[in-house]
């Protein structure tokens, strides 16, 4: 990477906003792998491995987060991987105080910072749209919306052709709390790294390629504010 920065980026925002859908795109942009501590989860309780029996015990399908230390430790085990060299993008996490902490911990330790944080924020009711219309493929976790990003058949996926499923945890009562813990948890950390000069926000109400199209400016003009490591 002589010569050459590594990007760094992490989603911020609330659940439903469209960060998945965002973080898809930026992947395939700019070439770095997307990762989603809460895709990761659900991968993991559906694989039945150790992480996936630990966090299933936490409650996520309704709505709770899973403590700090598993997480860090799963974001630090899944950035280390070579395929993180060029940089990556990080879609859910930091989701609390502590975990922002230790990603600056675990950056810094590298001789890396994170080139900036994109806060991808739409109204409530349009939150709300997004909810109840999302529907996941279980399959390869690919994400639809009954109105706005409808799969080619009604109800199967494109890519593999499984079932489309409502997730569980987009029932309403669920995503009550989940809005609920997001403003006590997470949206702390607009101010925490507004005040480390890193937050850029994002409208993300358009349709996804405008909001896109504000990321990817957004991105640029982060990437031309980076020294490259040499
Ligand atoms: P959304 O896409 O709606 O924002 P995610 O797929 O990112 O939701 O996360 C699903 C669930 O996984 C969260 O509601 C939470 O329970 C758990 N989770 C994901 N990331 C974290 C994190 N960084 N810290 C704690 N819990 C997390
Ligand atoms: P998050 O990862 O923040 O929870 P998603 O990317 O999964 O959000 O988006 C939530 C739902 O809204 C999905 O069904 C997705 O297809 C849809 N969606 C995402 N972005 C937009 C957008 N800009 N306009 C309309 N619908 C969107």
């Amino acid at each position: 990477m002589r010569g050459s920065a590594r990007i760094i980026l992490v989603l911020l925002g609330p659940p439903g906003a469209g960060k998945g859908t965002q973080a898809s795109r930026i992947a395939v942009h700019y070439d770095i792998p997307a990762i989603s501590t809460g895709a990761m989860f659900r991968e993991a309780v559906q694989r039945g491995t150790r992480l996936g029996r630990i966090v299933q015990k936490c409650r996520i399908d309704q709505g709770e987060y899973v403590p700090d230390e598993i997480v860090i430790d799963a974001v630090r085990e899944r950035t280390s991987e070579p395929d993180c060299i060029p940089g990556f993008l990080l879609d859910g996490f930091p989701r609390t105080i502590p975990q922002a902490d230790s990603l600056n911990a675990m950056l810094e330790q590298q001789g890396q910072a994170l080139n900036g944080v994109l806060d991808i924020e739409a109204p409530i009711n349009e939150i709300i749209g997004r909810f109840s219309g999302r529907r996941v493929c279980p399959v390869d976790g690919s994400t639809y919306h009954l109105v706005t990003q409808p799969p080619q058949q009604p109800g199967i996926c494109d890519i593999c052709h499984s079932k489309l499923i409502m997730r569980p945890d987009d029932n309403s009562d669920v995503v009550r709390r989940r809005l609920e813990v997001y403003e006590q948890k997470t949206a702390p950390l607009r101010d925490y790294y507004r005040n480390l000069g890193q937050l850029r926000e994002i409208d993300a109400t358009g349709d996804p390629e405008t909001v896109f199209g504000q990321v990817v400016s957004v991105i640029e003009a982060l990437k031309a504010q980076t020294t490259p490591v040499l």
